[in-house]
C-alpha cells in the first residue's frame, strides 16, 4: 500500500556495539529511485571510524570464537525470529531505497530469515577428523577454526539476502565481521543487523560501515587484522579486490557477475518455460546476477515462444513499488537506465528488433521498460556484457551441439537455466554447461542449503550450501605422540 507519511531513517555505522554518527559527522544522501528524490542520509565512514571498526572486530573476534556452537547457534537463530517479526517495517524500507515491489521485498527479508536459520544450524556441523595414525600411541586430529576478522562488501540489489550470507556464515564459524553494506540501500541493511544486535551477538562482533566503496576496500582489505574477504558486485571490480587480496595472502570469495544463458528446447513444456522466464527475467528489474539473459530457442518453437514471451513481458505493470499492484520497479540509481539503454542503442545500430519497450520511461524516477530484443550478433554488447537490467534476448540454436558452445561462449559462468522434457539433453546440460548453477524446468536457485556461486570470470568460493562455511574455516592438525 503507497503509504505516503511513511519515513525514512538517517542511517548510522555500527562500531563496537554502538549506532554512530561517522568522525566529523560526513553523510551521502539516499535516493528513492521511484521518484528521484532524496529521502534520507547515511553516515560517511573516514579512516578513524575503520581503525574503531577494526579494533572491534578484532577484540570481539577473541571473544566470538570462544562462545560454544550451540549458543552461537541459539543466537542467530534469535535474530531470524526477530528479522521475521520485523519483516513488514524492513520491506517497507527496501523499496523506498532500492524501489522493488513490496511483494518482493517481503519475500526477501523473510528469506533471509531462513537464511539465517540455516547457518546457525551449520555452526553445529563444523567437524574435524582422526587421521589413522601410523603408530598405536599416536593421535592425529585435523581440526576447524574460524579464519579471523572478515571484511564483507555487499551489493544494492538485493540489500539482506546479500548481506545476511555473509554477515551468518561469518557469525556460525566464529568470525568476527565488518559489512560494508550498499550506500544505495543502507537503511534495511542496518536493519537486519540491528537483529544480530538485538539478538545478543556480542559488541564488536559484527560491525556495519558506509562510505566510498574504494576508500573503504583499499584500506580494510590489506589490513593485517583482516583474514579473510567476502565480496558480491561486478567482475570488474571483483577482479581489482581479488587482486587486492592476493597481494596480502588473505582468503576471498568472490560472488560476481553473469551473463546466464536460458535454453528453450522444441520439446520444452512452453506454457512453463514461458511463465518461469518471464518471472526469473523481470525479477528486480532485471538487476540480478543469476537473471536468465540470453534465450537461445530452438527453431521449432522460436515465433512461438517470442510471441508468448513478448506478451507476458508486456502485461507486467510497472512502477512504485509501493503500489499493490507494481510488478516490476525502477532501476536502482540515475546511471543505470543510461547505461541499459547505450547496451539497447549499440545493438540496434548493428540490426537487432525492439519486440518490446527499448527505452527508460518518462517522468521522476530511474524506470526502465520491459524490453525484448531479437535478430542479435555476438559481436553486441549485449550479447557480452551483464545488461543488469530488464532486457531479454533472443536468438536461434539448431541442435544441443550449437546451444552448448552458445552457452559456453562468454567467460562468465554463474548461473545457466534450460527447459526441456527431454532426460537425455537435461544430463547432458548439467555436464558440460559451464556454470556454477544450472537450473532445467524452474527457477530452483539461491536456497540457502544449496550451493551458490560461479566458475570462470563469475568468481570462485560458494556462498550456499555446506561449502559456504568451509572458506571462513581454516583447518589445523595436531599430532600427540602418547610418552
Ligand atoms: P559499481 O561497479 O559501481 O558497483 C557495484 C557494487 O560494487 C556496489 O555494491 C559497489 O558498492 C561495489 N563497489 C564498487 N567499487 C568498489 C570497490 N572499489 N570496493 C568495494 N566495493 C566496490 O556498479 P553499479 O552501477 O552500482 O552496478 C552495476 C554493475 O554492478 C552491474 O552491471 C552488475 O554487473 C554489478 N553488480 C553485480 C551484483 C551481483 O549481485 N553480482 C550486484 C550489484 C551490481
Amino acid at each position: 500500500m503507497l503509504d505516503k507519511t511513511q519515513t525514512y531513517p538517517d542511517v548510522s555505522l555500527l562500531i563496537n556495539g554502538e549506532w554512530k554518527a561517522a568522525e566529523g559527522g560526513d553523510t551521502l544522501a539516499v535516493i528513492n529511485p521511484a521518484t528521484g528524490e532524496t529521502i534520507g542520509h547515511h553516515a560517511r565512514a573516514r579512516q578513524a571510524d575503520l581503525d574503531a571498526a577494526l579494533e572491534a572486530a578484532d577484540a570481539g573476534f577473541k571473544q566470538w570464537r570462544a562462545v560454544p556452537a550451540v549458543k552461537r547457534a541459539a543466537t542467530l537463530n534469535k535474530a531470524a525470529a526477530l528479522l521475521r517479526e520485523r519483516a513488514d517495517d524492513i520491506a517497507r524500507l527496501m523499496t523506498m531505497e532500492q524501489g522493488k515491489p513490496l511483494a518482493e521485498a517481503r519475500g526477501e527479508t523473510l528469506g533471509a530469515a531462513g537464511t539465517l536459520d540455516w547457518f546457525a544450524e551449520e555452526a553445529k556441523r563444523i567437524y574435524g577428523r582422526v587421521i589413522p595414525a601410523r603408530a598405536a600411541n599416536v593421535q592425529q586430529i585435523a581440526s576447524k577454526h574460524p579464519v579471523g576478522p572478515v571484511a564483507a562488501f555487499t551489493p544494492w540489489n538485493f540489500p539482506l539476502n546479500q548481506a545476511v550470507r555473509k554477515v551468518s556464515i561469518a557469525l556460525a564459524a566464529g568470525c568476527s565481521i565488518i559489512l560494508k553494506g550498499p550506500e544505495e540501500t543502507p537503511a534495511s541493511v542496518a536493519e537486519l543487523i540491528r537483529c544480530y544486535v538485538d539478538a545478543g551477538v556480542p559488541a564488536g562482533v559484527v560491525n556495519l560501515v558506509f562510505g566510498v566503496p574504494a576508500e573503504i576496500s583499499e584500506y580494510l582489505i590489506p589490513h593485517p587484522v583482516i583474514r579473510k574477504i567476502s565480496f558480491t558486485g561486478s567482475t570488474a571490480v571483483g577482479k581489482q579486490l581479488a587482486a587486492l587480496a592476493g597481494a596480502h595472502m588473505k582468503r576471498n570469495t568472490m560472488e560476481l557477475g553473469g551473463h546466464a544463458p536460458t535454453m528453450i528446447f522444441d520439446d520444452a513444456d512452453m506454457k512453463t518455460a514461458v511463465k518461469m522466464a518471464s518471472i526469473g527475467k523481470f525479477m528486480n528489474a532485471g538487476q540480478v546476477c543469476i537473471a536468465p539473459t540470453r534465450f537461445l530457442v530452438q527453431e521449432g518453437v522460436y515465433e512461438e515462444f517470442v510471441d508468448q514471451f513478448v506478451k507476458a513481458a508486456g502485461s507486467i505493470k510497472v512502477g512504485n513499488g509501493l503500489e499493490e499492484d507494481t510488478r516490476m520497479g525502477p532501476l536502482v540509481h540515475d546511471r543505470r537506465p543510461g547505461a541499459v539503454g547505450d547496451m539497447i542503442d549499440d545493438a540496434r545500430k548493428q540490426g537487432a528488433d525492439v519486440r518490446l519497450g527499448g527505452k527508460a520511461a518518462d517522468g521522476p524516477g530511474y524506470f526502465f521498460e520491459p524490453t525484448v530484443l531479437t535478430n542479435l550478433t555476438p559481436e553486441m554488447k549485449i550479447m557480452n556484457e551483464e545488461p543488469f537490467g530488464p532486457v531479454a534476448v533472443f536468438n536461434t540454436f539448431k541442435d544441443t551441439d550449437e546451444a552448448i558452445a552458445e552457452a559456453n561462449r562468454l567467460p562468465y559462468g554463474l548461473a545457466a537455466y534450460a527447459f526441456t522434457s527431454s532426460m537425455k539433453t537435461a544430463h547432458r546440460l548439467g555436464q558440460e554447461i559451464e556454470a556454477g548453477m544450472i537450473s532445467i524446468n524452474h527457477l530452483g536457485l539461491a536456497l540457502p542449503e544449496t550451493p551458490f556461486g560461479g566458475v570462470k570470470d563469475s568468481g570462485y568460493g560458494s556462498e550456499g550450501g555446506s561449502e559456504a562455511i568451509e572458506s571462513y574455516l581454516e583447518t589445523r592438525f595436531v599430532t600427540t605422540a602418547a610418552i
